[in-house]
């Protein structure tokens, strides 16, 4: 089988691109929200994430993001050794996972691909382009974030320009041309290649 990744900057329309393929029939790891489970779920990192954090990281055994994101924003080192126990987790359970599906491809949907380990456990990696003024305003419309805010978030991951040299396909979500048909494309692609 397939095992396709999906990435791109933050507003990019990762999501959005994946629900496409979704209705198409095959089957998303959606990295950001399995490493949420994962750090929930994990007594190891339960514990590792209260001795750093602090009892506040939970309310009722919910991760609290926003507070999490809030020290790791400011403090690189605490950031990497967070990443260092979760990522391997996480690319652990995409494998498993993949190996689970019985679809032609899958897809592994994760805003940080090249940052991480990631892109070594998928065969193919399809980017999501979208101009950064669009960007910096779909999130600003969809968190109510302020502008600095999205631009400060941001400049934390790879340059776009360089993420996309380093994709196999890109899908541009412009808003200037039409999604749908680009992913219809691409489906109908990745299943020949499945096929070889
Ligand atoms: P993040 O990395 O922040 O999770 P993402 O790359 O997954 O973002 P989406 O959540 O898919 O991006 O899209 C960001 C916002 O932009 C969403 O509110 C989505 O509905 C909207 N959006 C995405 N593509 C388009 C489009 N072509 N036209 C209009 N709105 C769009």
């Amino acid at each position: 089988m397939l095992r396709v990744g999906l990435t791109g900057g933050i507003g990019s329309g990762k999501t959005t691109v994946a629900n496409i393929f979704h209705i198409l029939g095959i089957p998303i790891f959606d990295a950001d929200s399995i490493a949420k489970k994962i750090m929930e779920n994990d007594e190891e990192l339960i514990q590792f994430i209260t001795t750093e954090f602090g009892e506040a990281a939970y309310t009722n055994k919910q991760l609290n993001r926003k507070y999490i994101a809030e020290i790791i924003f400011k403090d690189e080192f605490k950031l990497e050794k967070l990443n260092s126990k979760v990522h391997p987790k996480t690319i652990a359970a995409a494998e498993q996972w993949m190996k689970e599906q019985n679809t032609p491809y899958t897809i592994k949907e994760a805003a940080l691909m090249f940052e991480t380990a990631a892109s070594a456990g998928v065969d193919l990696i399809i980017g999501v382009f979208a101009p950064k003024h669009i960007r910096i305003k779909r999130v600003m419309d969809r968190d109510g974030n302020n502008k600095e805010d999205v631009i400060a978030r941001m400049g934390k991951q790879i340059d776009d320009a360089i993420k996309m040299k380093l994709c196999d396909f890109v899908i541009v979500n412009d808003e200037q041309q039409l999604v749908v048909p680009q992913v219809i494309q691409l489906h109908e692609k990745l299943m020949q290649l499945s096929l070889k």
